[in-house]
């Protein structure tokens, strides 16, 4: 990526490339260190594979089968929140992306638009995954736990998780993404099942699902709008998250947290 792009999306999350390094060092030393996570699995291996996955299926039956989750996300009727949406999200994306990211629910814009992560936070999280490299157009598939939107923005309920957790399983079947990138409380917490603290879930490599897929946990950035003093947090997350997925695309070491 061109030198002066990476600035300006660095800039967008909140990163002054001015900060010396002592500072931003001593600011990392101050971070308390994270407990050991439930789904935590050291060192990064690669995902196991799965014996008639997805990934090693017939092309026409993949496609075949995103279109099914398609239609079965617009036309779902498994919650009440259908009553209230405009259309259901699915998600956007390459089909073959190895980065998976995982928000919470579609907001107003992405409810009208039918895509996720479209709005003022969309922005954001496009931005930060700029920083990175990843482009929903090129790399990174982006979808939510819940795929219709919860009235007024509510958190999620946690028998609309339940009704909804099917498609996105599905999603992670099909793409079967090198490295998730979970996005927030909600995202977090229902994905690895657990109640603990964003602060306790970040700056670790957890496992999901069959696979083992490594999965990351960061700030949601809806969140880091309304506290940007996260914003450098977050960017500490992001890299994490791209050196994990560096040492498995290039097979280096790691002890699973961030170092
Ligand atoms: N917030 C989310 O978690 N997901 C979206 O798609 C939009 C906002």
């Amino acid at each position: 990526m061109a030198a002066d792009r990476r600035l300006k999306y660095l800039e967008a999350i909140g990163i002054d490339l001015w900060v010396p390094r002592a500072a931003s060092a001593a600011a990392a030393a101050a971070q308390p260190a994270p407990a050991p996570a439930r789904n935590a699995s050291v060192p990064v291996a690669p995902p196991a594979p799965s014996a008639g996955s997805a990934a090693g299926g017939d092309a026409a039956g993949i496609a075949a089968r995103w279109e099914t989750l398609r239609s079965q996300v617009l036309s779902c009727t498994r919650c009440p929140l259908h009553l209230t949406r405009t259309q259901g999200v699915l998600g956007v994306g390459p089909r073959r992306a190895d980065w998976l990211v995982i928000g919470e629910a579609p907001g107003a814009e992405e409810d009208r638009r039918g895509e996720p992560f479209v709005g003022v936070a969309g922005q954001l999280l496009d931005a930060m995954l700029h920083a990175i490299g990843l482009d929903r157009r090129t790399n990174v598939y982006i979808a939510n736990v819940l795929k219709s939107r919860p009235p007024g923005n509510r958190d999620p309920k946690p028998e609309e998780v339940a009704a909804c957790l099917p498609y996105l399983l599905q999603q992670i079947e099909l793409l079967q993404p090198k490295v998730i990138l979970a996005v927030g409380r909600i995202a977090a917490q229902n994905l690895l099942g657990t109640q603990a603290p964003l602060g306790r879930l970040r700056g670790q490599v957890h496992r999901f699902g069959e696979l083992n897929t490594p999965l990351v946990v960061t700030y949601h950035p809806a969140y880091l709008l309304r506290t940007p003093a996260d914003k450098r947090k977050a960017w500490e997350d992001l890299k994490f998250a791209r050196s994990v997925y560096q040492q498995l695309t290039q097979g280096a070491a790691t002890d699973g947290h961030r170092t």
